[in-house]
């Protein structure tokens, strides 16, 4: 498993600081019951960007 992850939206490569399983939790925390597989692999940035757009602010 690779400690790195590629941001689909800005195409930047970063550190993991979660693990997959936090990740897991967290989007089904934000989405429900989705399968993880099928999100985007977004960095803290892009996810705030996104999120904002919808209207939802996690600051
Ligand atoms: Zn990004």
């Amino acid at each position: 498993m690779s400690n790195t992850y590629t941001c689909e939206a800005c195409n930047r490569t970063f550190d993991k600081v979660d693990t997959d399983d936090d990740v897991k939790a967290e989007a089904q925390v934000l989405w429900g019951d989705v399968d993880p597989d099928q999100l985007a692999t977004v960095c803290d940035d892009c996810f705030k960007a996104v999120m904002a757009h919808f209207g939802m602010n996690f600051e």
